[in-house]
């Protein structure tokens, strides 16, 4: 008899036999809230009709079409579509099938354009599992350890991360930049930089946004230098903080976005978009993959782009991130041991500590564990596994919002009792 690889560790013990909208039906027969969305995965909740009907229409008529080999239609459809919402001047795009894919596509894009070796990420960022994107992930050494040595050329500059250095954002971002002056001067030089890779908000890292005035940093030394600026949207894309884009809320022009998770409700797809010119530096051949661009996939994506639109998804993400945000706080208000509640829309983290202001993992472990317990699913985040993250799909209503919030504020009652 087989049995599944104790390699895979699981934060709640749930077997899932249905997903509609935002629960998740398990073989208990309970009905979970959650507000992990896959890691923000169903964007437009768990099997949105108009996607499932998009889907199975486009599993009757082509399944894959390998597009090293032929094109297919879904994905120019998909192509068209997404040019009406991806950043201006980034007109060219390219499909892979998770992030990691698209992330190791953006590096490989940055060196090839670029002619120049290394790349710089920012602490506590996270961009992928595979080896290329966990060298440059980090947000916990889980992530890396026991696998090394890792790939050449990746350098971490800080990350502004206010709340961890006990600053203000202005000091943490005036650090952050100074901070990557001096890796300039001493580690990677400016004209063997290809790229930096960010994500607007730490995502795995614990929720924490950067901020206009960081980017604006980057920006600057981008152009100054010839460096790339590649902004991974993997979690923050396609309405997640709000705005459609992360890097909106923060008035910065990118070089690449990489795209993935909510771009298609759940089936495997992402992808980088950048300039045509940009992209015309590659070589032509030496990205792709057997399933990148699935057609599937990509007819499930125009759908979720259309359910977006129609359904003023980012808009709810906006509002309902505010009350998830303002109850989180409320709730954080009742115990010392959240030290802090952050986050940007539909991603809001909060943060444990034990009385002494130091990482406590084992009392947002157990906050977790009491909310599923109570029907609400949740995910841990950050270095240290001590910030509760709430995730929930963008289609979320105030009424389960205000339900999730409760639950919340009774699970973490139950374990900060004394
Ligand atoms: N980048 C970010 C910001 C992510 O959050 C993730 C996944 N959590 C990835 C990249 C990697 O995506 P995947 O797991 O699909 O490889």
């Amino acid at each position: 008899m087989a049995q599944l690889s104790p390699l895979l560790k699981q934060a709640t013990p749930v077997v899932v036999e249905r997903g509609e909208g935002v629960y998740l039906h398990d073989t208990t027969g309970r009905r979970n809230l959650d507000f992990t969305a896959g890691i923000g995965v169903t964007s437009t909740g768990h099997c949105h009709p108009r996607v499932v009907a998009a889907a199975r229409e486009q599993i009757g008529k082509l399944i894959h079409g390998q597009y090293t080999t032929v094109m297919h239609k879904p994905l120019l459809d998909l192509t068209e579509r997404l040019g009406e919402v991806l950043p201006p001047g980034l007109d060219s795009l390219f499909f892979a099938n998770s992030g990691s894919e698209g992330i190791e596509a953006a590096l490989r894009l940055a060196r090839q354009a670029t002619g120049r070796p290394n790349v710089v990420v920012f602490q506590g960022g996270f961009h992928g599992r595979t080896v290329a994107a966990a060298t440059m992930t980090t947000s916990g050494t889980r992530f890396s350890a026991g696998f090394s040595p890792l790939m050449g050329g990746v350098h971490v500059a800080p990350f502004p991360n206010a709340y961890r250095y006990g600053w203000d954002v202005e000091t943490a971002t005036e650090f952050a930049l100074r901070e990557l002056d001096y890796l300039f001067a001493t580690v990677t030089a400016p004209n063997e930089t290809a790229a930096f890779f960010i994500e607007p908000v730490l995502g795995e890292g614990g929720y924490v946004p950067a901020n206009t005035a960081f980017f604006a940093g980057l920006r600057e030394r981008a152009d100054r230098h010839g460096i790339l600026l590649v902004i991974d949207e993997v979690q923050t894309g396609f309405g997640r903080t709000g705005k459609f884009w992360g890097h909106d809320h923060f008035d910065v022009r990118p070089d690449v976005v990489v795209i993935a998770k909510g771009l298609a409700s759940g089936f495997p797809l992402s992808g980088i978009a950048a300039s045509t010119e940009l992209m015309s530096k590659a070589w032509p051949g030496s990205q792709g993959g057997t399933y990148g661009g699935n057609a599937v996939s990509c007819a499930a994506a125009a759908e979720t782009l259309s359910v977006i639109k129609d359904e003023g998804l980012v808009e709810n993400a906006a509002a309902r991130g505010e009350q998830l945000l303002a109850g989180a706080r409320l709730v954080a208000d009742k115990t010392p041991r959240i030290g802090d509640v952050r986050g940007l829309g539909l991603l809001v983290g909060s943060e444990f500590t034990t009385e002494d202001g130091q990482p406590d993992n084992a009392t947002a472990q157990a906050a977790q564990k009491a909310a599923a317990e109570r029907g609400l699913l949740l995910l841990t985040c950050g270095a240290h596994m001590n910030v509760v993250r709430m995730i929930p799909p963008l289609i979320v209503t105030a009424e389960q919002v205000d339900e999730a919030l409760e639950i919340w504020a009774d699970a973490v009652a139950s374990v900060t009792k004394n």
